[in-house]
């Protein structure tokens, strides 16, 4: 077993949100099986309590993750909010700086008190929408790296936006088209939408151009992203920081051994012995995240487009998930008609689900996450972007990749997708002239993802390069002080 001297200590520090823990967690355990890593995992009291009521094993002491010696523990702090009502937490504009308040300090002295008891941090990495985590290793001079957990594509345009090196839709011109470096042009609905200046959400914009503000104070920025999939791209922005594409993460062998340490924030129900009960592609898997939530009309929209075009399914309706943060109700009598086609839960273990060879294709609303997961899967998507990179995702899946079909184009359409086609895009993703195509070119994709993580991949050179070099600046950094 590894002395406390051979061990680097690397401190991960997470925005509280699904799509937030699910990477930064996968990241650390790869992390820690890279060997001679202890890894610390740093999140609200909040989410601690969620991944713990969900069945996670979270523990303060540090676990074994697996065979060369590497570990990871959990650090979970006070965010001033209370700690199981999460009433203000939804309110992010006052949130977020409360966070960064609170965050700070306590992190501060966890951080000094690991290095008291001979745990010093040799490396911060945090993800976007806590670039205060930057800050903060800078102030106690401790090396910091960011897990960009969204495309390479979006990564491009919050940069180029942040630097005003070209015209972005502004007031005065907002349906402009926006052309960047090795990428395809996109219309002004196809860049993340809260760079728009009617965004209700200027806060996310504030929140995430934070991180672009940091830039230069992060030695390497990780992207859930590989560079068979984006290479030209991570090439060209390798110009402006240090990148390292080191995914996709959920598909690194290395993670099969610490299962155990999940990141869910909700317990996901049984659903993949009902999918093992199906033939193969015949089920329709309904997701659209942690956070989007769709109108009432839109779910019965949906729900009939299912029922009319035939297809087996299995749709995850989370606790709460309408505008309004009620349940969405299906129509009446709806799961009585769909019968033993249809299965609802409220939380499905997606990662699984998307492996499953009974499921043809994936209605999402194109987080990244899912992105990659789909597309590592070799599952094609029918895309309901709502927001954010969400609409970006949705072309690159359509028109890039050329795995998708697009259901919508966002929020910012301001409509309800009808029934009629729903239940088009349902057909032409399951039987139409390009299924087979895109099923293939899914299929294309999932080789690439699958080389990639493999030993001697990109990805898995990337990761132990990054691995290396922390050992190097924590060696360095121990040289200089002795
Ligand atoms: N997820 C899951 N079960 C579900 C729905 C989602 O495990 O029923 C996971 C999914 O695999 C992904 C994450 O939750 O890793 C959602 O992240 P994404 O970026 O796709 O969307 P967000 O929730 O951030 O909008």
């Amino acid at each position: 077993m590894a002395t406390k001297q051979d061990l680097v200590h690397v401190f991960l520090v997470t925005f509280p949100a699904q799509g937030h823990v699910n990477p930064l967690l996968r990241l650390g355990k790869l992390l820690a099986s890279k060997g001679n890593v202890l890894v610390t995992f740093s999140a609200s009291k909040s989410i601690g309590n969620k991944m713990k009521k969900a069945g996670a094993a979270v523990s303060g002491d540090p676990t074994p993750v697996g065979n060369c010696g590497g570990m990871i523990r959990f650090d979970f702090f006070d965010d001033g909010c209370n700690e199981d009502n999460d009433d203000e937490r939804n309110d992010l504009d006052t949130y977020l700086p409360k966070l960064e308040a609170y965050g700070k300090n306590a992190l501060a002295l966890i951080i000094n008190n690991h290095a008291r008891n001979g745990w010093p941090v040799s490396c911060l990495i945090n993800n976007p929408f806590v670039p205060w985590v930057t800050d903060l290793a800078e102030e106690l001079n401790i090396p910091s790296a960011m897990l960009w957990v969204q495309s390479c594509s979006c990564f491009s345009l919050y940069y180029h936006y942040e630097n005003s090196l070209v015209p972005f839709p502004s007031e005065e011109q907002p349906d402009i088209d926006v052309g960047l470096p090795n990428m395809p042009l996109l219309k002004s609905d196809e860049i993340p939408s809260f760079l728009h200046p009617s965004t209700p959400y200027p806060f996310l914009r504030r929140a995430i151009l934070g991180q672009f503000k940091n830039l230069s104070k992060n030695f390497c920025v990780l992207m859930e992203t590989f560079e068979e999939l984006e290479g030209d791209l991570i090439n060209y922005m390798s110009q402006v920081c240090p990148i390292r594409a080191i995914g996709p993460l959920f598909k690194n062998p290395l993670l099969e051994t610490s299962s155990s340490i999940s990141g869910d924030l909700i317990k996901a129900d049984d659903c993949l012995e009902w999918l093992d009960s199906k033939p193969d592609s015949s089920v329709v898997y309904i997701s659209f995240g942690s956070v989007v939530s769709l109108s009432q009309e839109q779910v019965s929209e949906m729900a009939y487009g299912v029922l009319n075009s035939g297809v087996s399914f299995l749709w995850v309706m989370r606790a709460g998930a309408t505008s309004t943060g009620e349940s969405g109700k299906f129509p009446e009598g709806f799961m009585e008609e769909a019968g033993e086609k249809g299965m609802v839960v409220q939380w499905s273990p997606q990662a699984q689900v998307l492996t499953h060879p009974a499921v043809s294709c994936f209605v999402s609303h194109c987080g990244w996450n899912s992105t990659m997961e789909a597309l590592s899967s070799g599952v094609p998507v029918v895309a309901f972007p709502h927001w954010g990179d969400q609409v970006t995702d949705a072309k690159y899946l359509a028109e890039e990749w050329k795995v998708g079909i697009r259901m919508c184009r966002g929020e910012a359409e301001g409509r309800v997708v009808g029934r009629e086609e729903v239940e088009g895009c349902l057909r032409e993703a399951t039987s139409g002239v390009r299924t087979a195509e895109m099923k293939a070119n899914a299929m294309k994709w999932k080789k690439a993802a699958e080389e990639a993580v493999a030993g001697g991949g990109t990805s898995d050179r990337n990761i132990q390069e990054f691995v290396d070099e922390v050992r190097k600046l924590s060696l360095k950094k121990a040289q200089t002080q002795h």
